[in-house]
């Protein structure tokens, strides 16, 4: 690609800033990266020789505090990619109005060419170096996994970081996405596939953005395809499948399965855990062809797998009426404007895949309280209900069935309210960016541009409140 990816998201955010009134200086300090941290250190490989590795850490805003990104391990990681990483978690969390900035992390290494005791110690070693700078921190800055890292990579940063923080009662709370024995959270593992179902599910609900699409309110019936089988498209299909949508395609690398009547989305994971594809699975037809599978008849596309899937060369072809984009850049610029052209909806990334943010802040703010979320709450809630039902019974002289006793009186556990925050931070989001997207009044302005916009009004309004120190 010719231009750099910062370069992309400044572009990206220049078309939304033309769309709001804001002072060019202040639109200035928002776009502009804060601070930028590049490490260089030795570790020691197993075979007794020692090799420097690169890495960064780049803090987008502080117009709230702690700033909040990922870190990725990836051979291609550079500063460019941090910076502009960075950004996007700056706007993706004003738009779920997650409290935080952005941040983003990077370092440039093949994790496959390291053992697990050197990748051990290039994160705890990376850790150390973010703890000097303090680019790490409850209350400055708070790291979660990205491409390359996982949650065993969270549990040693969080490790390091109490190890050096000596009796620091919140040190926990310095990253997330950590294992639930390390002050993990219930219900995240699935926070990003729910949060795609929840924002679907709103945006269906929603009858004028349905009625240009020629399509009914509601989920129920409506034909999806999703590209992916990984977590977040897992979770995605089968939130879908259980809320009445028709999962009529699913596509891998290796080969997509259709059926036109649905595909049972368990049995078909459960498949292709045991042979390795998709491909054969009963009932359904093969397309060993993958990327054909999504220029199949469906009413919602889900790219769940990677970037730059829909492009200048599939986007005429593709049939969906919207492109719910699960994964992270899935669609092209020159494909956004083909979608644009032909009347298709795309339900942007930067609102729709965010649940993963979501809950990483629920589980900041378990760590903070020290408390696991309905703890507290749980048996005086299904107390209360007990008391209600019987009173009920007493006025009406019928009694509940113990069965319905039980699902009646159940009090909300922690994965219970996780799911209620999540759903309630995507849904209150998307309402935001369709009202954004109707008060511009422009039918060729992408909803992608209105979060953009949404984003900015935002991260404005608390650079004018804060004012400059000193
Ligand atoms: P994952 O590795 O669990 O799943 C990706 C799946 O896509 C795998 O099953 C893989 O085999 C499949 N795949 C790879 N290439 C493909 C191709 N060419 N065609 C079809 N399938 C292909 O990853 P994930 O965590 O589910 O992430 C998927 C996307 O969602 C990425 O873009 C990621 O950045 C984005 N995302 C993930 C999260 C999260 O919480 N996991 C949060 C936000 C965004």
């Amino acid at each position: 690609m010719s231009t750099s990816f910062l370069a992309q998201v400044n572009a990206a955010f220049d078309r939304a800033a033309a769309h709001t009134k804001h002072d060019r200086t202040l639109l200035e300090q928002i776009r502009a990266c804060n601070a930028v941290y590049m490490v260089s250190f030795p570790i020691r490989r197993d075979n007794g020789s020692i090799e420097v590795i690169h890495g960064w850490r780049a803090e987008h805003s502080q117009h709230k505090s702690p700033t909040k990104g990922g870190i990725r391990y990836a051979p291609n990681v550079s500063e460019d990619e941090v910076q502009a990483l960075a950004a996007l978690m700056t706007y993706k969390c004003a738009i779920v109005d997650v409290p935080f900035g952005g941040a983003k992390g990077g370092v440039k290494i093949d994790r496959r060419q390291y053992s697990e005791a050197e990748l051990e110690r290039i994160t705890r070693r990376y850790t150390f170096e973010l703890v000097r700078k303090r680019f790490i921190g409850p209350g400055i800055d708070v790291p979660a996994p990205d491409y390359g890292t996982s949650s065993k990579e969270m549990a040693w940063i969080a490790d390091t970081y109490a190890s050096l923080a000596n009796g620091e009662l919140d040190a926990i709370a310095c990253v997330t996405a950590k294992p639930l024995a390390q002050g993990g959270i219930r219900g995240r593992t699935e926070a990003t596939g729910r949060g795609v179902f929840y924002g679907l599910r709103e945006a269906c609900d929603d009858g004028e953005a349905m009625k240009p699409l020629g399509l009914t309110r509601g989920l129920e019936g409506k034909r999806v395809i999703v590209q992916g089988l990984g977590n977040v498209g897992y979770w995605a299909a089968r939130f879908l499948q259980e809320a009445g949508a028709l999962v009529v395609a699913i596509a891998e690398y290796n080969g997509a399965v259709a059926n036109e009547k649905g595909l049972d989305i368990v049995a078909l994971d459960a498949w292709r855990k045991q042979h390795g594809t998709l491909l054969g699975f009963p009932g359904a037809t093969d397309i060993p062809n993958a990327m054909s599978a999504l220029e199949l008849p469906c009413d919602i596309l889900v790219p769940a797998a990677l970037e730059h899937q829909l492009t200048a060369d599939n986007a005429p072809r593709i049939q969906a009426k919207i492109i719910a984009e699960a994964a992270n850049g899935p669609t092209t610029p020159e494909a956004e404007a083909i979608f644009a052209a032909r009347g298709i909806l795309v339900l942007p990334d930067v609102w729709l895949n965010a649940g993963g943010v979501i809950v990483s802040y629920f589980e900041w703010l378990k760590n903070l309280s020290h408390v696991r979320f309905g703890r507290m709450q749980k048996r005086h809630e299904e107390e209360t209900l007990r008391k209600l039902l019987r009173a009920i019974e007493s006025k009406t002289g019928q009694t509940f069935t113990d069965a319905e006793a039980l699902s009646l009186t159940e009090g909300a556990d922690e994965e219970d309210l996780v799911a209620s925050g999540l759903a309630e931070s995507m849904i209150v989001a998307y309402r935001q960016l369709a009202e954004v997207h109707r008060g511009i009044g422009d039918p060729a302005v992408t909803l992608r541009t209105a979060a953009m916009v949404s984003a900015i009004n935002k991260v404005a309004q608390s650079y004018v409140d804060m004012g400059i120190f000193p």
